[in-house]
């Protein structure tokens, strides 16, 4: 490993240890993508030497690449195993989707905005993401074709939970969505059973929006 590679592994666990073990992520499937994804990578090179902070960073078209700690907090919740297709809506620089994709079978991704579409396409493919599937879309409406899912995740704000997403939630499924206004959200964790959707509030957030048909309205 070049020096370059080893200082920012090293970042990594710092990272880990730091921000995410100490508050409370103990899945070991999690901790260990954590600590393998190359989270500069995902980031403008200006930006790689602060990207494994505790904080947000801009990507560019007015988005953002989440903290660490919600990562791995909205990873954990979706209680992920080997076998899962996950359904991602947002994909962004697409870190969330390469943390996924160390641990389920298959993660499908969603994004609206074409450069980013298009860039973390790219990063994918250099980083052999072999078994992440992207589409260029409104994700708010799902991905019908490839429903029901073992788990999804939406990373970004809506204003309530879309029907469309849940109905292609599979039975054992689970789902991660922050729900609320466009300046603040509770991130909620869905399970879906035989007897139907069971919802618990994993406490506040705060996302971009999420834009589409059964998000908000574009201005
Ligand atoms: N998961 C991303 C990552 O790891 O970098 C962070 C996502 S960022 C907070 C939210 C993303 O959701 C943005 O890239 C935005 O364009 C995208 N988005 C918003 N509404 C969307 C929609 N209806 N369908 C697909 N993507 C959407």
């Amino acid at each position: 490993m070049n020096e370059k590679a080893l200082k920012y592994e090293r970042m990594r666990e710092e990272m880990v240890k730091k921000q995410i073990e100490t508050r409370g992520i103990n899945d070991p499937r999690v901790i260990s993508a954590m600590l393998k994804v190359p989270r500069h990578l995902f980031v403008s090179d200006a930006l790689s030497d602060q990207s494994y902070g505790d904080f947000p960073l801009p990507i560019g078209e007015q988005q953002t690449i989440s903290q660490p700690y919600i990562v791995a907090e909205m990873t954990q919740a979706l209680n992920l195993n080997e076998e899962d297709r996950v359904l991602e809506i947002g994909t962004g620089s697409g870190y969330q989707a390469a943390v996924l994709a160390e641990i389920a079978f298959r993660v499908y991704t969603i994004e609206r905005i074409y450069p980013l579409y298009s860039k973390a396409r790219s990063l994918f493919d250099r980083l052999h993401y072999h078994n992440i599937v992207m589409k260029y879309s409104d994700g708010s409406i799902g991905w019908e074709s490839e429903s029901p899912f073992d788990a999804i995740i939406v990373t970004a704000g809506s204003p309530d939970i879309p029907k469309t997403l849940v109905s292609q939630l599979a039975i054992g499924g689970r789902m991660v969505i922050p729900v609320g206004n466009q300046h603040s959200q509770d991130l909620i964790k869905l399970y879906r059973d035989e007897r139907g959707i069971h919802k618990t509030n994993l406490g506040g957030c705060r996302f971009v929006r999420l834009v589409g048909e059964h998000g908000w309205r574009e201005e």
